[in-house]
C-alpha cells in the first residue's frame, strides 16, 4: 500500500466537551487524553485515510481560547501544510465561531479545507453527537475534485447537519445538538444521506498563490451592546479606556443608537482620536443601512462605520488582526469596507 495516494487530514484537538469524560465522583465533565478519543471512535480506523493527530496539552475549555492559541493553531497548519488534504480542529462550540473567524483572516490564500467541529455531549456518551461530527468534518477536509483540488478550500464549521462558512457562524443553542447558523450566509453543503455542497457559494481558491500564514493580533477592542437607559458616564468609560483601539457597537434594527446629544458626542470624540467604531446590528439576520433612518445618520456624521451583516464573532476577530498589522486608521476603515475572507456582503451599489 503506498500510503500516500491516501487522502490525508490532520486532526487537531484543542479541547471542549468533545474530548471529555464524566468524573464518576463529581460529576463534571473533565478533558481526557486524546488517545481515549480515538479509543471512543473506532471508525476512524475504517477511514482509507492517513489521519494524524496533534493535540493541546493540556486540552482546554474553549472559553480560555485567545489569540495566542490562535497562532498556535495556525503554526500547527502551516508546518503541515504541505503533508496534509485538509484538517479538522476538534473545539469546544462555546468560542468556536471566533476561533473560525480568525483562522479565516490568518490563514490567506487558503486552499485546503480548515472544519472546526465539536458536540454538545462528550464522544463517550452513547448518544454523542460528536462522532457523526466528527466523522463527517474528516470527510469533507479530504474531498477533492477529480483534478485534485480541495472542494472547500475554506475555514468552516460543521455541526449536525450543517457546513458553514467559519466567519458568518454564531452559536445559538446551548444544548440542541443543532446548535450553529449562519443568518446571513447559505451553508455551504447539508448533510444528509448525501453531502449536498453549495458549490456556487463556497469560495474559489487560488491554487497558484501560496498560502501566508499570519500572526499577529492587537486584542485592546470592546463590544458595547446598547439598551434603553444606557448611561453617560459608563459609556465615558469605555469610550475613554487609555488603550482602546476599537469598538463592535451593537446597535438596534438596520443600525439604530440613540440619538441623546452626549452619546453622539462621545462617538465622535472616539473616532476623532482615531480609535474605529463599526456598527453591527443586534439582531442577527440583516445589514446595517445607516442612511435609512435619522438615527443612523447621526453615526455615520459621528464617524462610525458599517459592520454590514457581519457576525460579532468576525467583526472583533477582523478588527484585532487589523489592528495588529499596525495600519492606520485610514487603513482599518477601508479593510473594514471590504470582504477579506467572505465575511461580509456588500450592498450593491
Ligand atoms: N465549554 C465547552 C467549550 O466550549 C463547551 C463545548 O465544548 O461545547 O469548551
Amino acid at each position: 500500500m503506498i500510503k500516500s495516494n491516501y487522502p490525508s487530514v490532520l486532526l487537531i484537538y484543542t479541547g471542549g466537551t468533545i474530548g471529555m469524560i464524566e468524573n464518576p465522583e463529581t460529576g463534571a465533565l473533565e478533558a481526557f487524553n486524546f488517545d481515549q478519543l480515538q479509543e471512543n471512535v473506532p471508525e476512524l480506523k475504517r477511514f482509507n485515510y492517513r489521519i494524524a493527530s496533534y493535540q493541546f496539552t493540556p486540552p482546554i475549555d474553549s472559553s480560555d481560547m485567545e489569540p495566542s492559541l490562535w497562532a498556535k493553531l495556525v503554526k500547527i497548519i502551516h508546518y503541515n501544510y504541505d503533508n496534509f488534504d485538509g484538517f479538522v480542529i476538534l473545539h469546544g462550540t462555546d468560542t468556536m465561531a471566533y476561533t473560525a473567524s480568525a483562522l479565516s483572516f490568518m490563514l490567506e490564500n487558503l486552499n485546503k479545507p480548515v472544519i472546526l467541529t465539536g458536540s454538545q455531549l462528550p464522544i463517550g456518551v452513547l448518544r454523542t453527537d460528536g462522532k457523526e461530527n466528527l466523522i463527517t468534518s474528516i470527510e469533507i477536509a479530504a474531498a477533492k475534485y477529480p483534478n485534485g483540488q480541495a472542494i472547500v478550500p475554506e475555514v468552516c464549521i460543521f455541526f449536525e447537519n450543517l457546513l458553514l462558512r467559519g466567519n458568518r457562524t454564531t452559536k445559538i443553542n446551548a444544548e440542541n445538538f443543532n446548535a450553529f447558523r449562519s443568518f446571513n450566509y447559505p451553508a455551504l453543503a447539508t448533510v444528509g444521506i448525501h453531502i449536498k455542497y453549495n458549490y456556487d457559494k463556497i469560495r474559489k481558491a487560488d491554487s497558484h498563490l501560496p498560502m501566508h500564514p499570519h500572526y499577529v493580533f492587537n486584542p485592546n477592542v470592546i463590544i458595547l451592546t446598547i439598551f434603553p437607559g444606557i448611561q453617560e458616564t459608563i459609556v465615558k468609560n469605555i469610550l475613554q479606556s487609555p488603550n482602546l483601539k476599537a469598538v463592535v457597537l451593537k446597535t438596534y434594527g438596520s443600525g439604530n443608537a440613540p440619538q441623546k446629544p452626549w452619546f453622539i458626542q462621545l462617538l465622535k470624540e472616539a473616532t476623532q482620536k482615531g480609535i474605529i467604531i463599526v456598527n453591527i446590528s443586534q439582531c442577527p439576520t440583516g445589514m446595517v443601512e445607516m442612511r435609512r433612518y435619522e438615527t443612523g445618520l447621526h453615526l455615520l456624521d459621528a464617524g462610525v462605520i458599517s459592520g454590514y451583516d457581519a457576525t460579532v464573532e468576525s467583526v472583533l476577530t477582523k478588527l484585532m488582526f487589523l489592528l495588529g498589522h499596525d495600519l492606520t486608521p485610514k487603513e482599518i476603515r477601508r479593510e473594514m469596507n471590504r470582504s477579506i475572507a467572505g465575511e461580509i456582503t456588500l450592498p450593491e451599489l
